[in-house]
């Protein structure tokens, strides 16, 4: 196949391509750089099936020539970095998946769209089930990724009851891995760098709020399943096993070797108390779960880290 990822400098998208290439398609990268990065790509310069497009695609995309598939992960992605790029995080969610289901019509393209746990807001319903419609705050610091997600399901959905295009939505809970930029300002970087230079991990509020990680290699996966089958309704990707984050943070001392402490700092607004999701509907569909455990996922993450300093 011939295949568009957006955002393919980021974390997620770079590996995506990695993962595409492997598979012996041909890659188009766009990313505007904003929070991807060049050196995710770079071992790919020189690979006839790889071309990389700097643009942001809140502007009219052009491809030339055939395309069997866009997957749209352009976005910021961490709480800081969408919290620092608000309006951005907002029209990429918005006029990028506008512009990125314009160009799948255009080609006859299926069309995978990155969606979040974030569109579930701060859970009333524990796991979460991808018929629930979630907790959203729309005015609140989070809601310019919530609301902007949330907005390119409702067009994704609208492009593919109006327009007949194959789409298919994943839901992608907290994943980790190698790529993850180490000032991303989120929690498994925050910890894992702050561990290594034996300073305090930053435990937001009481440390009682939950989270589930999943290794990058076991998402990506599911991805390509997803992409490869015939759902086009909203499946939750991620690791069931859930974690309180002071538990988390003992974890990565632990798997660091660190003599740091624990440290509490200022929950932030909206932080979601609960997140785990219910990957029944991808066991199911997709014959998909999580392989990787936590400490082989950590092993080969802090040695990433550790090699960045
Ligand atoms: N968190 C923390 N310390 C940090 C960074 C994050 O305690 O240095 C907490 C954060 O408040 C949240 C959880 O870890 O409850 C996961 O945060 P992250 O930013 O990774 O993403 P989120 O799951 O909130 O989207």
């Amino acid at each position: 196949m011939r295949i568009l990822v957006t955002g393919g400098a980021g974390f997620l998208g770079s590996h995506l391509c990695d993962y595409l290439l492997a598979k012996k398609h041909e890659v188009i990268c766009i990313d505007n750089l904003i929070t991807g990065n060049i050196e995710n790509i770079s071992h790919l310069s020189g690979n006839q099936n790889f071309h990389f497009i700097k643009h942001d695609v809140t502007e009219y995309i052009f491809i030339p020539g055939a395309l069997d598939a866009i997957l749209h992960f352009a976005s910021p992605a961490s709480p800081v970095d969408y919290l620092e790029y608000p309006i951005q995080t907002l029209k990429v969610g918005s006029l990028g998946s506008h512009k990125a289901l314009g160009l799948a019509r255009e080609k006859k393209a299926r069309f995978l769209l990155a969606s979040t746990s974030e569109v579930y807001g701060d859970p009333q319903i524990h796991p979460q089930t991808e018929d629930y419609w979630g907790n959203v705050n729309p005015i609140g610091p989070r809601g310019v990724y919530d609301e902007a997600k949330r907005f390119a399901e409702a067009l994704t959905m609208a492009y593919n009851r109006t327009h007949g295009i194959e789409t298919r939505i994943v839901r992608i809970f907290n994943t980790y891995g190698p790529r993850m930029r180490l000032n991303d300002g989120r929690v498994v970087p925050n910890f894992i760098s702050q561990a290594l230079e034996g300073k305090p991990l930053t435990v937001y509020g009481d440390g009682s709020q939950t989270r589930s990680f999943c290794y990058y290699t076991d998402l990506i996966e599911g991805i390509y399943r997803l992409l490869l089958s015939n759902v086009d309704t909203p499946v939750n990707l991620g690791n069931p096993v859930e974690y309180t984050i002071r538990e988390f943070a003992e974890r990565i001392i632990q798997a660091t070797g660190s003599a740091s402490q624990i440290v509490h700092q200022k929950l932030p607004v909206d932080d979601p108390k609960v997140r785990r999701p219910d990957i029944g509907k991808a066991r199911k569909l997709l014959g998909w779960e999580p392989s990787v455990a936590l400490e082989e996922g950590l092993r080969q993450t802090i040695e990433y880290f550790s090699g960045r300093r």
